[in-house]
């Protein structure tokens, strides 16, 4: 696994669940996001009704699942988690619908993997708070409507293309979250440092940051490594060297790229003179899956510069080649 990796591995979930902001004024950027939310929650509050179904897209590890559990908290409910694939059969909805309490947050993490058949269940959940049940079998079959407590669904998925148009419509908020400045993350990793107890200098936090590829799961990550070796190596405290040294070691380079990536953006420059290069045949070139570049190695690249996408395919751009440390003119002989 790639150290870089946004996924969720197993070594962040024990520190993970320590360093989540618990509140609005807790979560650091984001401030689209947070500025709406606020105003529905406290429109709900005031009229004391559920909230509205939310759904958040974007990147994994920004924080989608930290703010479903904030809009509990402010709601002061629970929150119950599930996820697309686990949800296999309508009965198995049906039930996580049934045993929810009034007001209750249900939280539904890769909401475009649910299959047909359970999003069905959902339509009239989401709308009117009610499942239809089919009882008996054949000509005595006939449906019962069971009323629900009202509700609030967060949804969360990578892929909000990939949703179907009647659950993206039955969704009051729509959130899109963005990858974090350098200057948020550097404020998540202090906040972080701090929960953690590990002595960090503000110089050292930056030089996190801006190896974090915009995510906090990843600028979390990188800080329990880096706090390692801070340990072993230095006297503990996380300093501007101590950080670039360690993550150099862990081949994370100082703009957050590995080389995978170096290898994609290496690959497109010498095989393919930079671009344009379809999808596929960089794919097979590089021995990948179209679809895990596509979505895991590609968004960071195209987010920050390194190659953007045209009409005929991807190409490389000159941030790339500077960063590469291979010079644009010789190339273009
Ligand atoms: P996935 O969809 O892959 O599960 P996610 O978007 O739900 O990812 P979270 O699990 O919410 O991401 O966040 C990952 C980690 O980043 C958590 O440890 C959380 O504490 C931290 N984090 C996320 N957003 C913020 C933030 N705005 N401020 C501070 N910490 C944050």
């Amino acid at each position: 696994k790639r150290i870089i990796t946004t996924e969720n591995l197993e070594e962040d979930i024990r520190i993970e669940n320590n360093l989540r902001p618990q509140m609005l004024c807790d979560y650091i950027g984001q401030e689209k996001a947070k500025e709406t939310l606020k105003i529905y929650i406290e429109a709900a509050k005031s009229r004391s009704e559920s909230l509205d179904h939310v759904l958040f897209y974007g990147p994994p590890g920004l924080g989608k699942t930290t703010l479903a559990g904030i809009i509990a908290n402010e709601m002061g409910v629970n929150m119950k988690i599930t996820s697309g694939p686990a949800i296999e059969k309508p009965g198995e909805i049906a039930a996580i619908l049934n045993n929810l309490q009034e007001g209750d947050v249900l939280f539904v993490d890769e909401i475009h993997r649910l299959n047909r058949q359970v999003e069905e269940v959902l339509y009239p959940a989401m709308e009117d708070y009610a499942i239809d049940i089919m009882i008996g079998k054949g000509a005595s079959a006939r449906s019962i409507r069971l009323d629900l407590p009202h509700f609030t669904l967060v949804g969360a998925t990578t892929r909000a293309g990939m949703l179907t148009a009647p659950l993206r419509d039955r969704f009051g908020v729509v959130n899109r979250l963005e990858f974090y400045t350098e200057q948020e993350l550097t404020t998540i990793i202090m906040r972080s440092a701090k929960v953690l107890e590990v002595e960090i200098e503000k110089a050292g936090a930056l030089e996190l940051a801006k190896r974090s590829r915009g995510t906090p799961r990843l600028a979390n990550r990188l800080l329990k490594r880096v706090r390692d070796f801070a340990q072993v190596k230095y006297d503990g405290i996380i300093t501007k060297e101590v950080a670039a040294y360690a993550l150099d070691l862990l081949d994370v380079d100082r703009l957050g790229l590995d080389h995978v990536d170096r290898n994609i953006l290496l690959t497109m420059i010498q095989k393919f003179q930079g671009g344009p290069v379809g999808l596929d045949t960089l794919a097979a070139s590089i021995g990948e899956d179209a679809g895990t570049i596509e979505d895991v190695y590609e968004p960071y690249l195209l987010k920050n510069g390194f190659i953007q996408r045209t009409p005929r395919g991807r190409v490389v751009t000159e941030r790339s080649y500077h960063h590469l440390g291979i010079s644009v003119e010789n190339l273009e002989k």
